[in-house]
């Protein structure tokens, strides 16, 4: 009931910038049936009648959208992935006649922890466990379990998101949904508004993921072909203190800001030590949006106020203007926020050069040997325009 309100279904202090340390779920259910939650089941209870109460315990803070209950005639396997956290017990609950497809489906849980572990450090619910439970709609990311629709089917219910054959080469609920294990139930938001530090990260996780296994270069072309799905029709930061979600560019835009600024970074290492971090530095925790850039800018070493500004509260996509005289390359960022000052890798014939444009005013610098035209490297989510 992300948005909506848990409040709706069962009594609780409905906003999200706190979180019960731990929780007890209990569920009755009829004969024949069992209830799946979150946490670890501890007790059934086996009444008279047939009928079975469940208890779940959740030993870690959890968010209020993240609680469920799951009622099925559901069967169950398991598995024991070796973590960076030691051994972290992955249980399936899938329908009956739905079993041989789930052994084969699921095999992209252990790919999906070796890749996010690897990127955004430990699993952070070992306690809890990590679960799948199949639902008849596509899924969500309820903590240590997530619940499974996606048919059996690899890409987002067989389609690929990106367009750029990479999709369909994982589950996309199995990956994304458990993405935001890290980015939206390890680091929750307080406000709505921000939900981009949910859904813009665990969708950069998705190329993350992409090129844990097929490579850098199949990691770029999927975030890349994400940008097919960007509307640029409102700010990804929605109003605070209303219960109001921005853009859904949070999700395809926000990826490609990520991936934008990783250029900027150079240092895949330094990278991939940033994005551990923060599952460190905000461990458990509910954050603003203002305490993840602030983290990113000092991390990075950059003022990265006019970037996030640019991407998360602007819809225009910054234009790089330049003119070619001879050897002169001119320069500037157009169509901005003022102070927007992204560095910027271009081709300029053999040559690569790292330009450092700043908004309004023209800086020049010299190619090495005359070019008729550069090229923007596609990495940047950017625009390039050549001024007559
Ligand atoms: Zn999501």
């Amino acid at each position: 009931m992300q948005g909506e309100g848990a409040s709706l279904f069962w009594p609780n202090k409905d906003h999200m910038y706190d979180e019960p340390d731990s929780m007890m779920i209990r569920v009755t259910v009829p004969k024949n049936l069992m209830d799946v939650s979150n946490g670890r089941l501890r007790q059934v209870e086996n009444h008279p009648d047939g009928s079975r109460t469940f208890h779940w315990a959740v030993t870690n803070p959890i968010n209020n959208y993240g609680v469920n209950v799951n009622v099925g005639d559901y069967v169950h396997f398991s598995e024991v992935y070796p973590g960076e956290k030691g051994n972290l017990d992955c249980d399936y609950y899938v329908l009956r006649d739905n079993l041989d497809k789930a052994k084969a489906q699921f095999k992209d849980v252990p790919r999906m922890l070796k890749a996010f572990e690897h990127w955004f450090g430990p699993y952070p619910f070992y306690e809890d466990g990590f679960k799948l439970v199949e639902v008849p709609y596509l899924g969500m990311e309820h903590q240590s379990s997530v619940t499974y629709g996606n048919k059996y089917r690899n890409g987002y219910l067989g389609r690929d998101l990106s367009g750029s054959g990479w999709g369909l080469k994982f589950d996309y609920i199995i990956i994304h949904e458990s993405g935001h294990e890290w980015f939206a139930n390890n680091i929750t938001y307080k406000d709505i508004a921000d939900m981009w530090v949910h859904e813009s990260f665990t969708t950069y996780s998705e190329p993350i993921f992409v090129e844990y296994h097929y490579g850098k270069q199949a990691g770029s072309e999927y975030a890349i072909g994400l940008r097919r799905n960007i509307a640029n029709d409102k700010p990804i930061i929605g109003p605070y203190h209303v219960n109001a979600s921005g853009s859904g560019d949070m999700y395809p835009k926000g990826a490609n800001m990520l991936h934008t600024l990783r250029q900027v970074v150079r240092d895949d290492e330094k990278w991939r030590k940033i994005l551990r971090g923060l599952n460190q530095e905000f461990y458990h925790q509910t954050v603003t949006s203002a305490q993840i850039e602030n983290y990113l800018s000092r991390q990075i070493g950059r003022d990265l106020n006019p970037f996030f500004d640019q991407y998360l509260r602007d819809v225009r996509i910054p234009v790089l203007e330049y003119r070619l005289e001879g050897n002169r390359l001119s320069y500037r960022w157009t169509n901005t926020v003022s102070g927007f000052n992204l560095p910027v890798k271009v081709q300029a014939g053999e040559k690569e050069l790292w330009l450092e444009p700043v908004t309004t005013k023209w800086k020049t610098t010299k190619t090495k040997a005359a070019v008729t035209d550069i090229k923007v490297d596609p990495n940047f989510y950017v625009s390039q325009k050549k001024a007559e």
